[in-house]
């Protein structure tokens, strides 16, 4: 899953950045309003993690923007502890959630994963079809209940089209899950990791949709 993090404080920003990274997202960081904008105009994410008091433009003056282009992706407001009403204005300029600085990151992360999964109108936390199972916040995979060792990588593949069942992901759509800014991407990257997750979970789970890209079939 790709997440763009918006935090103009240094020390937030790598703590939050880093920990995003060893839960295998692909996660963005950006330190103003303005540079949030047109990442969020070029990029594909599936979720924001939005600081308010921003230089250049302030958060809510972001999310405002993003909700009156009709953009639905999940937002996740960082305010501090003692902030109410900049939660309060927060939730009402479209926010989803908001976590309380200073960050705990587990609950920041547990909130990133609800997020993720209502906004594929799901709720149930574990991740099932054909007997594949994914844990998000285990980052445990098993197959008919035999627990499967993914990469990062393969996950991070498999996860989005797990969550989606019936969707077509393009092969650059699977590439933007994978890496984040300034990472080299080759060119078979996503093709390889499908190899790989088709050897462990079987053929069946990830087709092929020629010229177009792959799907995990509904049940
Ligand atoms: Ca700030």
């Amino acid at each position: 899953m790709r997440v763009l993090l918006v935090e103009d404080d240094a020390m937030i920003g790598e703590a939050v950045l880093d920990a995003l990274r060893a839960q295998h997202y692909a996660a963005d960081w950006v330190r103003d309003g303005a540079l949030a904008e047109t990442a969020l105009r070029d990029g594909n994410y599936d979720l924001v993690v939005l600081d308010l008091g921003l230089p250049r433009r302030d958060g809510l003056t972001v999310l405002r923007g993003l909700r009156d282009r009709g953009v639905h992706i999940p937002v996740l407001v960082a305010t501090a502890r003692d902030a109410v009403s900049d939660r309060i204005a927060g939730l009402d300029a479209g926010a989803d959630d908001y976590v309380l600085k200073p960050f705990d990151i587990d609950e920041l992360l547990a909130r990133m994963r609800a997020l993720i999964r209502r906004s594929a109108g799901r709720g149930e936390p574990v991740f099932q079809h054909k007997g594949v199972a994914l844990d998000p916040a285990t980052r445990e995979a098993s197959v008919d209940g035999v627990p499967v060792t993914l990469s990062s990588r393969e996950w991070a593949v498999l996860e989005p089209m797990l969550l989606r069942p019936g969707v077509v992901f393009s092969r650059r759509q699977l590439e933007e899950k994978l890496y984040g800014w300034k990472e080299d991407i080759s060119s078979n990257a996503v093709e390889v990791y499908v190899h790989g997750l088709r050897k462990k979970l079987g053929a069946d789970l990830i087709q092929t949709v020629r010229g177009l890209g792959y799907v995990v079939p509904r049940a």
